[in-house]
């Protein structure tokens, strides 16, 4: 198992899957953004990995803005 550090990666920084390392306006650490297709965008500190390939578990993260509420009732998941 491994944990990924993203707090101490530079602005910019690019991590796996194109993410890029931003400062969260949550608390002010880095941390990679992520946008979810309800509108959701966290930012993740830190994520362990199970497996190689397998999905990543976010440990430690700030959810800064929620899910759109007219384009969720427009894409039915
Ligand atoms: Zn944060």
């Amino acid at each position: 198992m491994e944990t990924l550090d993203f707090t101490r990666l530079p602005l910019g920084a690019l991590v796996s899957s194109s993410r890029t390392v931003i400062r969260c306006p949550q608390c002010r650490r880095h941390g990679v953004l992520e946008s979810y297709r309800d509108g959701t965008r966290v930012c993740v500190h830190a994520e362990t990995k199970t497996l190689p390939g397998m999905v990543s578990l976010p440990t430690d993260r700030c959810e800064f803005a929620g899910p759109r509420a007219a384009l969720a009732a427009a894409t039915p998941s």
